[in-house]
Protein backbone atom coordinates (compact mmCIF):
# COMPACT_ATOMS: atom_id res chain seq x y z
CA UNK A 1 0.00 0.00 0.00
CA UNK A 2 1.17 3.28 -0.89
CA UNK A 3 0.05 6.54 -0.01
CA UNK A 4 1.21 10.35 -0.33
CA UNK A 5 1.03 11.85 3.01
CA UNK A 6 0.81 15.12 3.23
CA UNK A 7 3.25 17.23 5.94
CA UNK A 8 5.93 14.37 5.96
CA UNK A 9 9.50 15.02 6.49
CA UNK A 10 9.85 12.84 3.02
CA UNK A 11 7.06 15.95 1.26
CA UNK A 12 9.07 18.52 2.93
CA UNK A 13 11.99 17.39 1.32
CA UNK A 14 10.75 17.23 -1.88
CA UNK A 15 8.78 20.27 -1.64
CA UNK A 16 12.33 22.40 -0.84
CA UNK A 17 14.10 20.18 -3.21
CA UNK A 18 11.30 21.35 -5.92
CA UNK A 19 11.91 25.30 -5.14
CA UNK A 20 15.54 25.09 -5.22
CA UNK A 21 15.26 23.27 -9.01
CA UNK A 22 13.10 25.87 -9.66
CA UNK A 23 15.80 28.66 -9.34
CA UNK A 24 14.83 30.03 -5.94
CA UNK A 25 17.32 30.94 -3.66
CA UNK A 26 17.18 30.65 0.24
CA UNK A 27 17.32 33.30 2.62
CA UNK A 28 17.19 33.43 6.87
CA UNK A 29 14.73 36.65 7.79
CA UNK A 30 18.16 38.19 9.11
CA UNK A 31 19.44 38.14 6.01
CA UNK A 32 16.70 39.52 4.06
CA UNK A 33 16.81 42.49 6.76
CA UNK A 34 19.91 43.24 6.34
CA UNK A 35 19.95 42.95 2.47
CA UNK A 36 16.55 43.72 1.21
CA UNK A 37 17.76 46.85 -0.52
CA UNK A 38 20.05 44.37 -2.81
CA UNK A 39 17.50 41.84 -3.70
CA UNK A 40 15.89 43.59 -5.75
CA UNK A 41 13.60 41.32 -8.57
CA UNK A 42 15.99 38.42 -7.64
CA UNK A 43 14.03 34.89 -6.90
CA UNK A 44 13.98 34.15 -3.27
CA UNK A 45 12.63 32.45 -0.45
CA UNK A 46 12.77 33.53 3.30
CA UNK A 47 12.53 30.16 4.63
CA UNK A 48 11.10 31.03 8.66
CA UNK A 49 10.27 28.09 10.98
CA UNK A 50 8.36 28.55 13.76
CA UNK A 51 9.41 26.17 16.59
CA UNK A 52 6.05 26.50 18.85
CA UNK A 53 5.92 22.55 20.04
CA UNK A 54 7.90 19.45 19.87
CA UNK A 55 11.30 21.00 19.64
CA UNK A 56 13.06 17.60 17.84
CA UNK A 57 11.26 17.78 14.85
CA UNK A 58 12.99 21.20 14.16
CA UNK A 59 16.57 18.90 14.28
CA UNK A 60 15.05 17.13 11.51
CA UNK A 61 14.18 19.76 9.50
CA UNK A 62 17.56 21.52 10.65
CA UNK A 63 19.58 18.97 9.04
CA UNK A 64 18.06 18.17 5.91
CA UNK A 65 18.62 21.80 4.82
CA UNK A 66 21.40 21.66 6.11
CA UNK A 67 22.95 19.05 3.57
CA UNK A 68 21.37 21.11 1.26
CA UNK A 69 23.04 24.61 1.97
CA UNK A 70 20.15 25.64 3.03
CA UNK A 71 19.97 28.38 5.78
CA UNK A 72 16.31 29.20 7.37
CA UNK A 73 15.24 31.07 10.30
CA UNK A 74 14.12 29.49 13.28
CA UNK A 75 12.01 30.52 16.43
CA UNK A 76 11.92 29.17 19.83
CA UNK A 77 9.48 29.96 22.53
CA UNK A 78 10.47 29.95 26.02
CA UNK A 79 8.04 27.43 27.45
CA UNK A 80 9.83 23.84 27.71
CA UNK A 81 8.37 22.21 24.73
CA UNK A 82 10.17 24.65 22.52
CA UNK A 83 13.33 25.39 24.63
CA UNK A 84 15.63 22.94 24.83
CA UNK A 85 19.22 24.08 24.92
CA UNK A 86 20.98 21.33 23.05
CA UNK A 87 18.47 21.45 20.53
CA UNK A 88 18.96 25.07 19.52
CA UNK A 89 22.21 24.68 20.26
CA UNK A 90 22.51 22.03 17.44
CA UNK A 91 20.74 23.85 14.71
CA UNK A 92 22.79 27.42 15.23
CA UNK A 93 25.98 25.06 15.04
CA UNK A 94 24.58 24.23 11.77
CA UNK A 95 24.81 27.60 10.46
CA UNK A 96 20.73 28.20 10.26
CA UNK A 97 19.45 31.86 12.59
CA UNK A 98 18.45 31.67 15.39
CA UNK A 99 15.49 33.92 16.89
CA UNK A 100 12.98 34.76 19.51
CA UNK A 101 9.58 33.42 18.88
CA UNK A 102 8.06 36.07 21.60
CA UNK A 103 4.90 36.14 23.83
CA UNK A 104 5.66 38.30 26.35
CA UNK A 105 1.95 40.05 26.54
CA UNK A 106 0.48 36.69 26.98
CA UNK A 107 2.97 35.52 29.72
CA UNK A 108 2.38 38.86 31.40
CA UNK A 109 -0.97 38.77 30.77
CA UNK A 110 -0.71 42.15 29.26
CA UNK A 111 1.14 44.27 31.43
CA UNK A 112 3.50 46.48 29.25
CA UNK A 113 6.05 47.11 31.73
CA UNK A 114 6.74 43.64 32.99
CA UNK A 115 6.58 42.15 29.52
CA UNK A 116 8.85 44.53 28.24
CA UNK A 117 11.34 43.18 31.14
CA UNK A 118 10.90 39.94 30.41
CA UNK A 119 11.05 40.21 26.28
CA UNK A 120 14.62 41.55 27.11
CA UNK A 121 15.67 38.21 29.59
CA UNK A 122 14.48 36.09 27.36
CA UNK A 123 16.56 37.88 24.44
CA UNK A 124 19.31 38.03 26.74
CA UNK A 125 18.46 33.84 27.07
CA UNK A 126 18.53 33.18 23.40
CA UNK A 127 21.97 35.13 22.85
CA UNK A 128 23.49 32.83 24.45
CA UNK A 129 23.36 30.81 21.60
CA UNK A 130 23.26 32.75 18.61
CA UNK A 131 23.60 36.32 18.21
CA UNK A 132 19.72 37.29 17.69
CA UNK A 133 18.70 40.33 15.28
CA UNK A 134 14.95 39.35 14.67
CA UNK A 135 12.19 38.11 16.50
CA UNK A 136 8.45 37.10 15.55
CA UNK A 137 5.40 36.59 17.56
CA UNK A 138 4.21 33.75 19.11
CA UNK A 139 0.53 34.11 17.54
CA UNK A 140 -1.32 31.71 19.93
CA UNK A 141 -5.21 31.85 18.72
CA UNK A 142 -6.05 31.15 22.34
CA UNK A 143 -4.60 33.99 24.09
CA UNK A 144 -6.44 37.19 24.91
CA UNK A 145 -3.52 39.28 24.39
CA UNK A 146 -1.26 40.20 21.07
CA UNK A 147 1.91 40.38 21.55
CA UNK A 148 3.18 42.75 18.79
CA UNK A 149 1.03 45.73 20.96
CA UNK A 150 4.19 45.84 22.80
CA UNK A 151 5.53 47.78 20.24
CA UNK A 152 2.80 50.12 20.13
CA UNK A 153 4.66 51.35 23.77
CA UNK A 154 8.31 50.37 23.03
CA UNK A 155 10.79 49.91 19.97
CA UNK A 156 12.50 46.41 19.44
CA UNK A 157 15.46 48.18 17.76
CA UNK A 158 16.27 49.66 20.53
CA UNK A 159 17.08 46.10 21.67
CA UNK A 160 19.54 45.16 18.66
CA UNK A 161 16.36 44.18 16.68
CA UNK A 162 16.74 44.29 13.21
CA UNK A 163 12.87 42.70 12.64
CA UNK A 164 9.71 41.13 13.16
CA UNK A 165 8.18 39.81 9.99
CA UNK A 166 4.97 40.92 10.67
CA UNK A 167 6.71 44.54 9.96
CA UNK A 168 9.51 44.16 8.27
CA UNK A 169 8.53 42.18 5.30
CA UNK A 170 7.54 43.81 2.46
CA UNK A 171 4.66 41.93 1.74
CA UNK A 172 3.54 44.22 -1.40
CA UNK A 173 6.75 42.15 -2.93
CA UNK A 174 6.65 39.20 -0.97
CA UNK A 175 3.94 36.75 -0.84
CA UNK A 176 3.27 34.85 1.87
CA UNK A 177 2.43 31.18 2.34
CA UNK A 178 2.30 29.33 6.33
CA UNK A 179 1.09 25.95 6.95
CA UNK A 180 -1.12 27.47 10.12
CA UNK A 181 -4.45 25.29 10.79
CA UNK A 182 -2.04 22.46 8.74
CA UNK A 183 -2.94 23.58 5.07
CA UNK A 184 -1.41 26.14 3.06
CA UNK A 185 -4.59 28.05 2.89
CA UNK A 186 -5.34 28.38 6.38
CA UNK A 187 -5.79 32.19 6.51
CA UNK A 188 -9.27 32.04 6.43
CA UNK A 189 -8.98 29.99 10.05
CA UNK A 190 -5.89 31.58 10.88
CA UNK A 191 -6.80 34.21 14.16
CA UNK A 192 -3.14 35.93 13.69
CA UNK A 193 -1.05 34.23 11.64
CA UNK A 194 -2.15 36.67 8.48
CA UNK A 195 -1.34 39.44 6.30
CA UNK A 196 -4.12 41.63 5.72
CA UNK A 197 -4.92 43.58 2.87
CA UNK A 198 -2.32 41.88 0.51
CA UNK A 199 -4.29 37.95 1.45
CA UNK A 200 -6.82 39.56 -0.51
CA UNK A 201 -5.02 40.34 -3.49
CA UNK A 202 -3.11 37.11 -3.72
CA UNK A 203 -6.63 35.28 -3.33
CA UNK A 204 -8.08 37.38 -6.54
CA UNK A 205 -4.45 36.07 -8.45
CA UNK A 206 -5.87 32.76 -7.72
CA UNK A 207 -2.63 31.94 -5.72
CA UNK A 208 -4.08 30.17 -3.12
CA UNK A 209 -3.37 26.51 -2.32
CA UNK A 210 -4.29 23.74 0.00
CA UNK A 211 -1.92 20.75 -0.50
CA UNK A 212 2.14 20.86 -0.64
CA UNK A 213 1.39 19.37 -3.87
CA UNK A 214 -0.55 22.19 -5.07
CA UNK A 215 2.61 24.74 -4.46
CA UNK A 216 4.78 21.76 -5.94
CA UNK A 217 2.60 21.81 -9.17
CA UNK A 218 2.29 26.13 -9.38
CA UNK A 219 6.18 25.66 -8.88
CA UNK A 220 7.20 23.32 -11.32
CA UNK A 221 4.89 25.29 -14.16
CA UNK A 222 6.35 28.84 -13.42
CA UNK A 223 3.00 29.81 -11.70
CA UNK A 224 4.47 31.30 -7.86
CA UNK A 225 5.77 33.92 -7.32
CA UNK A 226 9.32 35.24 -7.44
CA UNK A 227 9.62 36.24 -4.29
CA UNK A 228 8.23 34.45 -1.01
CA UNK A 229 8.51 34.31 2.53
CA UNK A 230 7.23 30.68 4.02
CA UNK A 231 6.75 29.72 7.33
CA UNK A 232 6.62 26.02 8.62
CA UNK A 233 5.85 24.74 12.05
CA UNK A 234 8.16 21.53 12.03
CA UNK A 235 6.37 19.80 14.60
CA UNK A 236 3.87 18.67 11.94
CA UNK A 237 6.37 17.32 9.82
CA UNK A 238 6.89 14.06 10.38
CA UNK A 239 7.77 10.26 9.35
CA UNK A 240 6.51 8.97 12.33
CA UNK A 241 3.31 7.98 11.91
CA UNK A 242 2.01 7.99 15.40
CA UNK A 243 2.86 11.80 15.54
CA UNK A 244 1.57 12.49 12.23
CA UNK A 245 -1.71 10.86 13.07
CA UNK A 246 -2.15 13.12 16.18
CA UNK A 247 -1.12 16.11 14.41
CA UNK A 248 -3.59 15.24 11.93
CA UNK A 249 -6.13 14.66 14.14
CA UNK A 250 -6.19 17.57 16.60
CA UNK A 251 -5.30 20.45 13.69
CA UNK A 252 -8.93 19.19 12.05
CA UNK A 253 -10.21 19.62 15.64
CA UNK A 254 -8.57 22.82 16.23
CA UNK A 255 -9.52 24.48 12.91
CA UNK A 256 -13.61 24.17 13.82
CA UNK A 257 -12.86 26.04 17.29
CA UNK A 258 -10.56 28.77 15.54
CA UNK A 259 -12.97 29.22 12.69
CA UNK A 260 -15.74 29.77 15.43
CA UNK A 261 -12.98 32.49 16.90
CA UNK A 262 -12.43 34.12 13.21
CA UNK A 263 -16.27 34.97 12.89
CA UNK A 264 -16.54 36.09 16.40
CA UNK A 265 -14.35 38.47 15.54
ZN1 LIG B 1 4.11 30.12 17.07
Amino acid sequence: MSFNLDFTLTKYSQFIHTLKECGYFFLTFEQYCSDKPNLAENQYVILRHDVDLKAAHSLATAKMEHELEIDASYYFRVVSQSNVPEIIKAIAEMGHEIGYHYEDMTLCEGDTEKAIEHFKQQLDYFRRFYPVKTICMHGSPRSRFDGRDLWKHYDYHDFGIAGEPYFDVDFSKVFYLTDTGRRWDGFNVSVRDKIPVYQDEWVEKGLVYHSTDDIIAAADAGNLPKQMMITTHPQRWTDKEVDWLVEFVSQSAKNVVKKILVRKG
